[in-house]
């Protein structure tokens, strides 16, 4: 299984693209503007967008991607996402004010996007990947996801802030080779964190500390400009893993 990171930053500026991760080369966890990383015909394989939920940094590519691939494609591409996060996706952007509504077109009987709403604890398998979504505590409905095949796992927090169902779920399982947790403020904007429901490097550590699992765990999501000082907090809070920074275009094989 191959892991390719198009976008991990919790902002924008050169260089920096907000979250995307593509497995393999036909399923998207999130499509922020890490999509615009794509070459067309990349894009044209993609048949399948997992997301953790609503916010602009995670879905804002999707227009532009159905848009950009429209003639080429022959099946739809399959959004799978919580009910809530459909709705708003439905009400805010294609609603033919902000962009067409490509749920029918060209054809209602034939789209080249259609919504399949999923919950929290359910598994889907495509071509021997099981992806299982997983609730976690974000300002809005949000989840994670656990990505395994027969032989390897790795884990995406999407945004979250303190819980308990995310560590739970991932130790129910025998193995997890990777971890993405995000990670969103430095510490002295723990009311920020807290507000805005993402973890700072203490909470973060805390959540960790539950984990049975001792996979390599890389952080994402880190305010632009702040990276330095939320890594070093990061690094003293946690020692137990030996904690990485994910950066834009890097390939995993797991
Ligand atoms: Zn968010
Ligand atoms: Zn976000």
């Amino acid at each position: 299984m191959k892991l390719r990171v198009l976008g991990c930053s919790g902002g924008v500026g050169a260089g920096l693209r907000t979250t995307s991760y593509m497995v393999d080369d036909d399923i998207l966890l999130d499509a922020g503007s890490g999509v615009g990383e794509l070459f067309l015909e990349e894009m044209s394989h993609i048949r399948h967008i997992f997301l953790s939920h609503s916010h602009m940094d995670h879905t804002a590519f999707i227009p532009f991607l159905v848009d950009s691939i429209f003639e080429r494609l022959t099946d739809p591409i399959i959004i799978h996402a919580q009910q809530e996060t459909i709705d708003a996706l439905q009400a805010h952007i294609f609603n033919w004010v902000m962009w067409p509504d490509f749920s029918k077109l060209p054809r209602e009987d034939n789209a080249v996007l259609k919504y399949e709403p999923m919950k929290p604890g359910e598994k889907i398998w495509i071509n021997g990947r099981q992806i299982e979504m997983i609730a976690v505590n974000h300002t809005v409905p949000g989840v994670g996801y656990r990505v395994s095949n027969e032989t390897c796992a790795f884990a995406y927090s999407g945004d979250t802030s303190t819980n308990d169902n995310f560590w739970n779920v991932l130790n129910s399982y025998d193995n997890l080779d990777l971890l993405i947790v995000e990670v969103a403020f430095a510490n002295r904007q723990s009311k920020l964190a807290q507000m805005a429901k993402h973890y700072c490097p203490a909470t973060l550590a805390e959540d960790l500390s539950k984990l049975k699992h001792n996979p390599d765990v890389y952080i994402t999501h880190l305010k632009p400009g702040e990276e330095m000082a939320i890594l070093s907090e990061v690094k003293a809070a946690i020692r137990r893993f030996n904690l990485k920074t994910l950066v834009g275009d890097e390939v995993f094989q797991l």
